[in-house]
């Protein structure tokens, strides 16, 4: 087994498909100390720059102090701390669902529902751009997985047309990771009602960005319906760790009961509750937040003119870069991070074959003067590469 391990990194090295990881000796930020060395940094998902506030910090160290470092059992035993509890009232609240229910990470809860809701019989419809853990909450559960073309709605529909399974999910990112579209959130709902179908969304890249007060991608939309659960991390725009899951409150009593990735599993420290519904206060009165952090987004797409490369198409935090070939990429995230820039290179399995692509991600904490030099290294690089 471990000469084909061996064998397998080899290959993966050979094609320009190894990854590294960088060693970060500073906090979380716009300006961050990588390998020892400063950089600009556009790669992280803390869209609002909540993960180093100092005033989160305080509470996080106070909360440490009264609560302790650690939750001991899972929820069912007696890991359920008042500060998840107050964290979970406070999510359903500010996303206008009836109830919410914490999970350690997204990853946990995407497999945990998919697990839970959906079994022999039933039928799952997911996008073919879903993040991977919506596929492995596929694997988890035992319906029929369909897979439809990015955002297709009348192939989706065709699908839930054909299908006799006994219950119908259509599972889909609500903004996509690497691509930073928005899904026709409308448009599935409308089917879920002709259908008889329920909608499950992944919106861990519109919550504390989109919506009047960053609410998330179905306010954004203004649509509330029974028929949707909508899933959230809060290690991204929250700035801190962990996820929840929002929905009619029998979905969620449902879940806290066969949902194996919640049931069998130790909730995050109370001190994380704590410090979350510090930040969720925090994206609530964040309007001056995503101002900046839009003004920023169409500042980068209004300058950035390219001749060989490509800006997808995205209203969001989450811009782009098509290059297409895997080494290419490669080298343009190197020839920025020579001018101490960071700005990942995205490469297939995680993307399609021939859009490997930097993914300039953007933050209200970044400057117009951070994203100018970003836009000239860009330029430079697009004329010397
Ligand atoms: C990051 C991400 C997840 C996983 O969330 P974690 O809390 O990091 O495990 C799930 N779905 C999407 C779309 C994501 O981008």
């Amino acid at each position: 087994m471990l000469n084909s391990l061996k064998l397998e990194l080899e290959q993966r090295k050979a094609n320009g498909l190894l990854r590294q990881r960088r060693l970060l000796d500073s906090p979380q930020a716009e300006h961050i100390v990588a390998n020892q060395k400063p950089y600009l940094s556009f790669c992280s998902n803390d869209y609002l720059g909540l993960a180093n506030r100092p005033e989160l910090i305080a509470v996080m160290q106070k909360a440490a102090g009264d609560s302790g470092v650690g939750s001991g059992a899972s929820n069912l035993i007696t890991g359920h701390h008042r500060y998840h509890d107050t964290l979970e009232k406070q999510l359903a609240s500010f996303v206008e669902m009836p109830a919410a229910l914490l999970f350690s990470t997204g990853y946990m809860a995407n497999i945990g529902v998919l697990g839970a809701l959906t079994g022999r019989g039933d039928a799952i419809f997911a996008d073919k751009l879903n993040h991977a853990c919506l596929n492995d909450g596929g694997y988890f559960s035992y319906a029929d997985f369909h897979r439809y073309p990015h955002n297709d709605v009348a192939a989706l529909e065709k699908l839930l047309k054909a299908s006799t399974a006994k219950h119908k999910l259509i599972a889909a990112d609500a903004v996509f990771s690497m691509d930073g579209d928005i899904a026709p959130i409308p448009e599935y709902l409308a089917l879920c009602e002709k259908y008889d179908a329920y909608l499950y969304l992944d919106d861990a890249h519109g919550f504390g960005v989109l919506g009047a007060h960053g609410q998330g991608s179905l306010n954004h939309f203004n649509i509330k319906s029974p028929r949707i659960i909508v899933m959230a991390t809060l290690g991204k725009a929250a700035g801190v760790a962990g996820a929840f899951v929002a929905g009619e409150q029998v979905v969620i009593d449902y879940l806290i009961q066969k949902a194996k990735s919640y049931v069998y599993s130790t909730p995050a420290p109370p001190a994380l509750s704590a410090t979350l519904s510090a930040s969720v206060h925090l994206i609530e009165q964040g309007d001056d937040l995503r101002a900046n952090l839009f003004a920023l987004i169409a500042y980068l797409k209004a300058n950035l003119k390219l001749k060989k490369w490509k800006l997808l198409e995205s209203d969001t935090a989450i811009q782009p870069l098509v290059i297409g070939g895997n080494e290419e990429s490669l080298a343009v995230s190197e020839y920025l991070q020579a001018q101490g820039i960071l700005v990942p290179a995205i490469r297939p399995p995680t993307v399609p074959a021939g859009t490997a692509r930097l993914r300039i991600s953007l933050s209200a904490a970044h400057t117009l003067d951070d994203v100018k030099q970003l836009v000239a290294a860009i330029h430079q690089a697009e004329s010397v590469l």
